[in-house]
């Protein structure tokens, strides 16, 4: 059967616009018409936008022009989470708080992806300010799974997730502050990479936790996850965390490697299929010729308990700029006070209140020693625990998420959705890329729902993420 265009992955798309199969147009209209005859059940785009005739004209010259040359996101339709800013293009990370805040300049993320002649077709559903595991924590609706549209697509990334999935566009980009990018990728089959902390700029990303986010692909293969995440890396003076090339030891790619598996981590909290999964999955690695190797990783068990310190804390700091008074929901009492409390109160929703004021909590003068100093101390364990991992083997393995998709409602209670992260927050707190990548399927009710393997790299080390996800890939 041949593909659609909006089907095509990046690296086909890009093929056939060079060998004149296809023109941007054409690419262009067929992501567009999937995404408006599909985005009413979805709900994957807060927003389609109109075609950009000069954008879209420019990307065909250059590849008439350039061919082979140009690059290889020349003309590809990309759909961009609703926290990373479009000059021009309502930022409002799903909130009521910044439903009418439009974006006065690129993030360098989208500087970059146009410069390299890429095209937005429309801004993606979340979890307001990307806080939550589903995406129902959305102000403006939940974004439904296309693989079974009674279930959550995952979040935060939700959006991104369910337009690639649903091919509503050829890749996306979201953010990842404990798990967005990688278990909504899980959930709905794809390849999400949360690169190396520093790797990929901030600036122009509406901040959750500054010193956890990070941009980062969701795509259909890991091959166009990697030409993503080539074309947004790199040091930005506008974001002064960015590190350079080879600021961390380089690691070889080797043709047979060692994965690490920490057994005892995953307990018996991985659902019996998922975990079967798993298994079946290392036991074909092996067969391939790479090896499985045990690693211990005991603080592991305590980072979901650190993440939900620190994120928190930073999610307070960060979100106290939107005070009704500088930008963003404005409402007016009798006093200034007054001001403040109505305006945050009518402009965030409840999941996003909860965190600051666990966050504000965490911090406060009676309370910082016993909880935000001594999850920085964890934090900081966790990073030395997996640095005397990876001396043994070259990446870490475990599945993404300790079940596949779930449906809404289903997790209610703020702890349970919490748990949804237990296996991916790690990567953040210690810094490390990390990406999760289709192995099987799980049935429920009858449908066969993705389910995803994660994978941890040393810093830097995300060519060796690609090199084990291309060997699960070539499994299938
Ligand atoms: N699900 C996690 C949370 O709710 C991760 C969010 C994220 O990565 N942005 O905090």
């Amino acid at each position: 059967m041949t593909k659609t265009p909006n089907e095509l992955t990046i690296a086909e798309a890009a093929r056939a616009l060079r060998a004149r199969e296809l023109t941007v147009r054409e690419l262009w209209s067929a992501c567009v018409a999937a995404a408006e005859a599909k985005n009413p059940e979805l709900n994957a785009y807060l927003e389609i936008f109109p075609a950009d005739d000069a954008a879209i004209a420019a990307a065909q010259e250059r590849i008439d022009a350039e061919g082979e040359n140009a690059p290889l996101l020349c003309g590809i339709p990309l759909a961009i989470k609703d926290n990373i800013l479009i000059d021009g293009r309502i930022a409002s990370a799903a909130s009521k708080m910044l439903e009418n805040y439009r974006a006065t300049y690129d993030a360098t993320v989208i500087a970059k992806l146009k410069e390299a002649g890429a095209l937005f077709i429309g801004r993606t559903n979340m979890d307001e300010f990307a806080m939550g595991s589903s995406t129902e924590h959305s102000a403006f609706g939940k974004t439904r799974n296309p693989h079974d549209q009674e279930r959550v697509p995952g979040g935060s990334s939700g959006g991104s997730a369910a337009a690639v999935a649903a091919h509503l566009c050829i890749a996306a980009l979201g953010t990842d502050t404990g798990g967005s990018i990688r278990q909504p990728a899980a959930l709905c089959g794809l390849t999400g990479l949360k690169p190396t902390y520093g790797a990929v700029s901030r600036s122009g990303a509406i901040a959750m936790g500054s010193s956890l986010d990070q941009i980062g692909p969701l795509a259909k293969t890991p091959e166009d996850a990697r030409i993503l995440f080539d074309a947004i890396r790199g040091v930005d003076p506008l974001d002064s965390t960015t590190i350079p090339d080879g600021l961390h030891p380089a690691r070889e790619v080797p043709k047979a490697l060692r994965i690490g598996v920490p057994r005892a981590l995953l307990g018996d909290t991985v659902s019996g299929d998922v975990r079967a999964a798993f298994d079946a999955s290392l036991a074909q690695l092996e067969a391939a010729g790479h090896t499985i190797v045990d690693v211990e990783l005991p603080t592991s068990g305590h980072a979901l308990a650190a993440y939900y310190v620190i994120m928190p804390a930073e999610v307070s700091t960060n979100l106290a700029r939107l005070d009704g008074v500088r930008y963003g929901h404005a409402a007016r009492g009798k006093s200034l006070l007054d001001d403040y409390l109505l305006s945050r109160t009518e402009g965030f929703g409840p999941e996003t209140r909860r965190r600051i004021l666990l966050g504000t909590f965490v911090l406060s003068s009676g309370y910082i020693d016993a909880y935000y100093r001594k999850a920085t101390a964890a934090r900081a364990a966790l990073r030395r625990e997996y640095e005397r991992a990876f001396e043994r083997c070259d990446v870490i393995a475990f599945p993404t998420t300790l079940s596949p998709a779930f449906k809404f409602g289903e997790k209610s209670d703020p702890i349970s959705m919490y748990l949804e992260d237990i296996f991916t927050v790690t990567a953040n707190l210690t810094g490390m890329p990390a990406l999760s990548t289709p192995m099987g399927t799980a049935e429920r009710d009858g449908k066969h729902l993705p389910l995803g393997i994660h994978l941890t790299a040393p810093h830097q080390a995300e060519r060796v993420l690609f090199a084990v996800a291309d060997a699960v890939a070539a499994l299938r």
